[in-house]
């Protein structure tokens, strides 16, 4: 599949091809739509490890993209809920599930929490990045089914439809 990596900070993105990856038995393969490019990335492409190197950047070369869109085209075998099909919005937002904090339903304080394609908030979530390398910026990604937002799957409705209507 084609993906745009980074390589090192401060260069520009390279239109690569690296391998379509199988989702994890929890996770979904999207094939991406759609995915916004937020003005902040600019800095995370440019000056965020300086800026703030105590919130790490996905390991180089790393694909980024946040807010993606688009269909699951696989399932992995724990996912009930989810189809070939589906169109989804993939929110960026990642957690481990296991903690307490976790446990009680208060994800964003996860100690793992990070931010799918964009940027950890600790070094935890360097093992949040090697179980989701992949952001937006990809012709697929894999996404667990906890963070897919349903689009409407009435025929016309787009992708960034979708992307727009899990923002509201
Ligand atoms: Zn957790």
């Amino acid at each position: 599949m084609k993906a745009a990596r980074l390589h090192a900070v401060g260069e520009s993105m390279r239109i690569e091809e690296v391998p379509r990856p199988d989702p994890g038995p929890n996770d979904v393969l999207v094939r991406v739509r759609s995915c916004g490019i937020v003005p902040n990335l600019a800095n995370i492409l440019a000056n965020w490890p300086t800026w703030f190197p105590e919130r790490p950047q996905p390991p180089l070369p790393a694909i980024f993209g946040l807010d993606p869109a688009g269909e699951i085209v696989a399932v992995g075998r724990q996912v009930h809920a989810w189809k070939a099909g589906d169109r989804v919005y993939v929110n960026p937002g990642r957690y481990c599930g296991g903690c307490r904090a976790c446990r009680a339903g208060d994800h964003i304080n996860c100690t793992y929490y990070t931010f799918n394609g964009y940027f950890g908030f600790s070094e935890k979530s360097l093992a949040i990045f090697k179980d989701y390398p992949y952001g937006g910026l990809a012709e697929y990604m894999t996404a667990p089914q906890y963070s897919l937002v349903p689009g409407r799957s009435a025929r016309g409705n787009s992708a960034r439809d979708a992307c727009a209507q899990a923002r509201r």
